[in-house]
């Protein structure tokens, strides 16, 4: 089910992205067992990258971001595609306290953003003196990327402490907006747009600010990571015959533990024969 919607607003000035990203950061939590001030901090970085996903241009684009911070997460890493898989995690999965807390004062966000083809754009910016998640990423784009973007995401919890809904609303002005289309970004209430996303759905929240529907978009944002065991047999490979059974004999197998989905992968000694298949006439199946 498409998430995410994009279009024009304000006299076509301003560009405007809603999604819903509860599942995405639903799927987060589970996968790495989040405490709930964790969840609220990653799952907001999770919402804010799947915007940023969302800008990707070319078919084969990736754009990753680092968080280190003196807050209670330590760091942060997601990364999204432009099939708007994103993934990530965070160091402190049972962090506690506020998102000021959790997140920090005094940190540095970096941005990696991997078109495919020519060198990645590398930017970072440090902590405004301000705020938390939405404020950081307002800061890259104003410092590294001199666009004058409103970010606003939310990740929010019923009184037991589920997480209920999840969401991201940004407007970002194009290079010819003017006074009154800037004004107006800047006076949208971004927090009652996603609440609207939450009781109505993202697509309602969308049209509300009347959008230009000759530019409208929507698509699926989910959690999905890109590891896979096809992919590590390739890495095995080039590691070669020896050294992967220097290791199996070591430790028994080789083990790969991926970060970004808590996923074990482990390669015994059959399987490096079925990797490095020997002619002595034993049979593969
Ligand atoms: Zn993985």
């Amino acid at each position: 089910m498409n998430n995410l919607f994009r279009t024009l607003v304000f006299d076509g000035q301003v560009s405007l992205t809603v999604a819903d990203t509860t599942p995405i950061v639903a799927d987060g939590q589970k996968m790495h067992l989040l405490s709930v001030p964790a969840t609220l901090v990653f799952g907001k970085t999770l919402s804010a990258m799947t915007f940023m996903s969302a800008c990707l241009k070319e078919e084969t684009g990736e754009i990753s971001l680092s968080v280190k911070t003196d807050g209670n997460a330590k760091e942060i890493a997601v990364s999204g595609n432009r099939a708007l898989h994103i993934r990530g995690y965070i160091d402190e999965v049972g962090a506690c306290g506020s998102e000021e807390e959790v997140f920090g004062k005094n940190g540095s966000l970096t941005i990696i953003r991997d078109d495919g083809y020519s060198r990645p754009f590398v930017g970072t910016c440090a902590f405004p003196e301000k705020g938390g998640v939405d404020e950081a990423f307002e800061e890259y784009y104003r410092i590294s990327e001199q666009l004058p973007t409103r970010v606003k995401t939310a990740v929010r919890f019923d009184e037991y402490g589920r997480l209920v809904f999840a969401g991201v609303a940004v407007l970002q002005p194009l290079p010819f907006a003017n006074a009154e289309a800037l004004q107006k970004t800047r006076d949208t209430d971004l927090d009652a747009l996603l609440t609207l996303a939450q009781e109505k759905g993202a697509r309602r929240a969308a049209e509300s600010l009347s959008p230009d529907y000759a530019v409208w978009e929507e698509r699926n944002a989910k959690y999905q990571c890109n590891c896979s065991r096809q992919y590590l047999t390739r890495v095995l490979v080039s590691l070669g015959k020896a050294q992967m059974e220097q290791i199996i004999k070591e430790d028994g197998a080789v083990r790969i533990h991926c970060h970004y989905c808590n996923t074990d992968y482990q390669f015994t000694q059959e399987d490096a024969d079925r990797i490095f298949p020997q002619n002595d006439g034993t049979d593969e199946v």
